[in-house]
């Protein structure tokens, strides 16, 4: 088969690579219908993420039609078109039990922390992802959904990822009645969060970022407010003005380690490596939230250190909430915010571009070119070519 193939960092290009096989009564194989590339795959095309080796598949958002099962698989049957969300997870272990998917304990040898997760290098796991024209999808009989004939293909591959990532950003801000939110990333995430904030209850939603384009477009899709941190000074002192001196109900950090804004955060924190990624996203949120307020932080960092200002955390007595999203426990409600069009999500998509240009997607998203906000890879023998 064709699939994505890294061969350090800033190069990926396509290959051929053996097809996949069962290995476990309970895999299932997959022929991709679709495969989106996401900010977290940045990090290892950036070189950031420990142990990503050479030859490893990306891929950790994908949908596809079942083309064989295993012997213990009997909820799949070959054909069934399905979104498989980005965690690997048994559904039986002491997490999955309580829904904390994301960190499942039995499908990465590495737990930690976080469970296994697809095309997301040792550190988590070490499963090929899914870009690439098959894969093989572990518990198959616990982690993908059927995707229901009245559901889109490309709002389906955005509910593997993007969509309940941004939703649970925003579920762990705790937003109440009238909340102002501040969501600091206006990537597809950030982008998905503040769609989130309003359908839970925020009386106010203002995004961050530096790119112009997307400030523009998450402006127009959340009907949001927007600031460009280029402009502002100081950004808890222009976080506070904007709320009456008090600072916002919410922050959420949908950026991570590869935050711009800071020279010296992205020298230690980027270049140097002495902490697990640039923090100030972390900075900019512990200090404009109000006393009280909650911060949420979806943006992924390093599993090390990192110079955070918890004292001033402590102080406000705030309340810090973070994770991988698990994916599995938002689709039910997700597909209903769907089907009752409070949420389009397939509108993000800028970009289908043929999974054998996998190296120009890489390109055109990690340096912001042609107003790319998600692209979405599209495999030669996928079973869904039309993009309607
Ligand atoms: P993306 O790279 O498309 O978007 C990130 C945005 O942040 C960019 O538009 C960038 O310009 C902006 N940015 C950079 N520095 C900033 C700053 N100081 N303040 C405000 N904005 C800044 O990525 P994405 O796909 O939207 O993902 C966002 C983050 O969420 C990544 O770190 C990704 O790894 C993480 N993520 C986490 C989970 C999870 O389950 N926790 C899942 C998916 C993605
Ligand atoms: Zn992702
Ligand atoms: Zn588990």
């Amino acid at each position: 088969m064709l699939a994505m193939n890294y061969r350090g960092p800033y190069r990926v290009r396509v290959q051929q690579k053996p097809d996949p096989v069962i290995e476990h009564p309970r895999d299932a194989i997959v022929r991709v219908s679709r495969s989106c590339i996401c900010g977290s795959d940045l990090h290892l095309y950036h070189g950031l993420v420990p142990d990503t080796r050479v030859g490893t598949t990306f891929g950790h958002e994908f949908t596809g039609v079942v083309e064989e099962v295993g012997s213990e698989v009997r909820n799949l049957k070959v054909g069934d078109h399905v979104l498989v969300p980005f965690n690997i997870f048994c559904g039986t272990c002491y997490f999955c039990q309580r829904e904390l998917y994301g960190n499942c304990h039995d499908t990465n040898p590495e737990a930690t922390a976080v469970g296994g997760i697809y095309g997301y290098s040792h550190t988590a796991g070490g499963y090929d992802g899914g870009q690439a024209e098959f894969v093989r999808v572990p518990f198959a009989d616990i982690d993908p959904t059927i995707i229901p004939p009245d559901l889109h293909v490309d709002d389906a591959v955005l509910l593997t990822d993007a969509l309940p990532t941004g939703y649970q950003a925003a579920e762990m801000g705790g937003i109440e009645e009238g909340d102002t939110v501040v969501i600091f990333g206006a990537g597809p995430v950030g982008i998905f969060a503040a769609k989130s904030a309003w359908l839970m209850g925020a009386g106010r939603v203002i995004v961050v970022d530096h790119v112009e384009y997307r400030l523009d477009f998450v402006r127009q899709y959340a009907q949001c407010e927007v600031v460009d941190f280029r402009r502002v000074g100081d950004m808890a002192i222009h976080i506070k003005k904007m709320t009456d001196w008090l600072g916002a109900d919410v922050c959420i950090d949908c950026v991570g380690c590869e935050a711009a804004g800071n020279a010296m955060q992205q020298l230690t924190g980027r270049y140097l490596k002495l902490q697990a990624g640039a923090a100030t996203v972390l900075h900019w949120a512990i200090n404009s939230v109000r006393k009280g307020g909650t911060v949420s932080i979806v943006g992924v960092y390093g599993p090390t250190f990192n110079a955070v200002p918890i004292g001033n955390a402590i102080n406000k007595g705030l309340t810090l909430r973070m994770n991988q999203a698990s994916v599995k426990r938002h689709l039910p409600r997700l597909i209903e915010h769907i089907r009752a069009g409070r949420l389009e999500p397939r509108r993000i998509i800028t970009h289908r571009v043929p999974l054998e240009e996998v190296a120009d997607a890489y390109h055109l998203f990690s340096s912001k070119l042609d107003g790319c906000i998600k692209p979405v890879l599209i495999p030669p023998r996928s079973p869904v070519m039309e993009t309607f």
